[in-house]
């Protein structure tokens, strides 16, 4: 049986996140590895989430609140917004997936940067948008260029602040005079899930606006320094009457009991989110210093990741790196095939990061 799959299906690249530790061991045979590739919080959870979760297990049978008020009421708090302005997910990667639902029609337009986030590319041309793809300035997004491509046709634009695979930040001034730009039919996605890690005095520190009726949605997740990536949980700030549109579209359970309720304690958990942002920092000093030492060239960053000139082939270094049990992505797919990203690990996961690159130069 021929299946009749669109064309513009066909034409998508499979989207390859990093694999499982667990996948990676079996297949290269290796043991007590560390992962490196994924960005994820080398602490793990909160121990106030994991508690969360363990008083909610009890409930497995029952539905979650569909609704998320709970979690939508705190998140509005804490925001110093409305909740009628917020939409939770199933990781941030649900509220691209049902922007694009709601608001795109095949032939409409969506302006994404590129090397960027892969899924907003794969989100819009699924939906049947034809992308507009802005190449970075440097490692930076053309936040002007991306103004340029914008027509009639037009319907969104992904801005990712810190951007995702090079670490680097907008500026309050640049996105304003963006934002100045840009008629009222484009609603624009500003992605911060890493924003807690930045630390630029220049930097937009969010894109929420004072004023929420503008078309904005500001994307956040609890995946990075909040350390649930494998819950998945992320919502939107936006508009209400998005919001509203979002809900219509959404699947009605999407965001698991357990999720709900690690994201609220992760919340509260302050401290926590302290340390996470602690250690990244501290860990790229010392990231740096020893890169420097070996003298390779790598690109400051503003997030908890960054990219790493290898002087060869990435992918061969992935390999070779693989054998040494510790895994790197290599930036081959996204167009700087001498380039590595890792994310910044515990103390002694960054030392043998270190070890193992010294061996496989
Ligand atoms: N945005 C960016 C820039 C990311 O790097 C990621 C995760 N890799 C996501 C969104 C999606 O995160 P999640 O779905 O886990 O919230």
């Amino acid at each position: 049986m021929k299946l009749m799959i669109p064309d513009h299906i066909r034409a998508i690249s499979p989207y390859v996140p990093g694999k499982p530790l667990e996948e990676l061991e079996r297949e290269y045979g290796i043991r007590d590895s560390i992962k490196l590739a994924s960005n994820e919080n080398p602490l793990g959870p909160s121990p106030r989430a994991l508690e969360a979760i363990g008083r909610g297990l009890s409930s497995l049978h029952r539905y979650p609140d569909g609704a998320g008020h709970d979690l939508i009421q705190k998140i509005a708090r804490v925001n110093d917004l409305a909740p009628e302005n917020v939409v939770i997910g199933n990781g941030s990667d649900d509220i691209i997936a049902m922007l694009v639902q709601a608001l795109i029609r095949p032939g409409n337009r969506v302006v994404v940067p590129q090397p960027s986030f892969l899924m907003y590319d794969i989100a819009a041309t699924a939906a049947g948008a034809v992308v507009d793809r802005v190449p970075l300035d440097g490692l930076g997004m053309d936040l002007e260029a991306m103004a340029d491509r914008v027509t009639d046709d037009t319907r969104l634009i992904f801005v990712c602040n810190p951007n995702n695979p090079t670490g680097t930040v907008i500026t309050r001034t640049a996105f304003d005079n963006f934002m100045a730009r840009l008629p009222n039919h484009v609603v624009v996605v500003v992605d911060e899930a890493y924003i807690e890690f930045a630390k630029n005095a220049d930097c937009l520190k969010t894109g929420i606006p004072a004023d929420l009726t503008r078309p904005l949605v500001t994307l956040r997740t609890f995946s990075k320094a909040y350390g649930l990536a494998g819950l998945r949980v992320g919502y939107g700030i936006m508009p209400a009457e998005l919001a509203g549109m979002l809900h219509r579209v959404r699947q009605p359970f999407n965001v698991n009991s357990l999720a709900q309720a690690a994201a609220l304690a992760a919340l509260d958990d302050r401290d926590f989110l302290l340390r996470s942002i602690r250690l990244v920092h501290d860990g790229l000093e010392r990231l740096y210093a020893e890169l420097d030492r070996l003298g390779l060239v790598y690109f400051k960053t503003e997030s908890n990741f960054f990219l790493i000139d290898v002087g060869q082939p990435a992918d061969e270094l992935f390999e070779k790196m693989l054998r040494q049990g510790v895994i790197v992505r290599s930036m081959r797919s996204y167009g700087y095939p001498h380039y590595i990203r890792i994310n910044v690990g515990l103390e002694e996961e960054n030392r043998r990061f270190v070890q193992a690159l010294e061996t496989v130069l």
